[in-house]
């Protein structure tokens, strides 16, 4: 028994897989085994040098295995780089005394490369979430805005406005709606075409992003009809803004094929709660208000407060105004 265990234990070290180094406490190798031979390509010549000469980063292996008592992982260089953890155990005598060291160097080279994979594959994968995201921001932004002004839609419009006049009424607040709709514009595009039309509907987009604020909503209705919301103001001021609005675009020149057009608009306008407490009760007799300007000659601001004068349906604005 006492010369078989020594037997199988060399015949073990011999032949397995991992590399063991035995190193004496002044860190010579003392004991080399094959498989650490073949991994870190050394031969027996490499006994009684100090292990710093094969593992030129040892203080860092040391020093981390001291701060953290775990493994080392270190890359070998050679004909293809391999990746191997080094594990040190102390070798004590009877007296508990370090006599030596024991160092096991596992090939982790096909873990390592796996992890390398699945860690690039993770990464590829973050990367096309992020660009599947930000497409989808900006398909929902697509949804909601018109390709020719990059004004909002009616869609968008109709999603927020519920939640606009929820919030004044909870504040007290009004709300200014404003429709706002091109004079005679089907004559621009039977004149100039429909491309010029286009650059008309497009330069009041912009004109209209000039004259409101982050807080309106601004929109494109349908055609060349817009909705502009604005929080917050009450009719005076309202007035005041669409006056604003309709003068700036009156004296504006669209250039489109050299021809340089200009037009005019009418706007209808009212007042949340006053002139109607839901948005479909307004939205109704602000357009008969612009239907006033319409009838009055155009390029006009008329409000709803002033249907009762113009001898429009009164019935009709009463029953809206209720
Ligand atoms: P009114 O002063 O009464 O508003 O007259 P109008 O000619 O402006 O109104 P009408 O409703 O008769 O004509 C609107 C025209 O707007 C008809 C339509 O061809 C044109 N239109 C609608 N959408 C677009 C668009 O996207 N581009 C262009 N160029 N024209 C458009
Ligand atoms: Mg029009
Ligand atoms: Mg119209």
């Amino acid at each position: 028994m006492l010369d078989l265990v020594p037997i199988a234990r060399d015949l073990l070290i011999e032949n397995m897989q991992d590399g063991v180094i035995v190193l004496d406490k002044l860190h010579r190798v003392v004991d080399i085994n094959p498989a650490a031979q073949r991994l870190i390509g050394l031969q027996q010549k490499a006994l009684g040098t100090s292990i710093e000469q094969i593992f030129p980063t040892w203080h860092d292996i040391w020093l981390h295995r001291i701060q953290t008592g775990s493994r080392s992982a270190l890359a070998l260089q050679g004909e293809q780089t391999r990746y191997v953890e080094l594990q040190t155990t102390e070798l004590r005598d009877r007296d508990q005394r370090i006599i030596g060291f024991l160092l096991i160097v596992q090939d982790v080279t096909h873990r390592y490369q796996a992890e390398t994979q699945l860690r690039q594959a993770n990464q590829c994968l973050q990367q096309q979430l992020i660009e599947i995201e930000s497409l989808q921001a900006q398909l929902r932004d697509q949804a909601i805005r018109d390709g020719l002004t990059g004004l909002h839609n009616r869609r968008y419009l109709e999603e927020q406005i519920h939640h606009e006049l929820a919030q004044a009424a909870q504040t007290g607040q009004s709300v200014a709606v404003l429709i706002l709709d091109i004079d005679f514009f089907k004559q621009i595009n039977d004149t100039y075409g429909h491309q010029a039309g286009d650059r008309v509907l497009q330069a009041f987009g912009k004109l209209l992003r000039q004259h409101t604020r982050a807080s309106d909503l601004v929109c494109r209705y349908g055609g060349e009809e817009f909705v502009v919301v604005m929080p917050g103001l009450d009719l005076e001021l309202a007035t005041q803004r669409a006056e604003a609005i309709r003068k700036a675009f009156q004296t504006l020149q669209v250039v489109s094929s050299d021809k340089r057009i200009s037009s005019t608009i009418s706007i209808g306008l009212g007042i949340f709660p006053q002139h109607g407490n839901t948005f479909d009760k307004l939205l109704h007799v602000v357009d008969l208000a612009l239907y006033a300007a319409k009838t009055q000659g155009r390029n006009a601001v008329i409000s709803v407060a002033m249907l009762p004068d113009l001898r429009l349906s009164n019935e009709l604005i009463r029953s809206n105004l209720k």
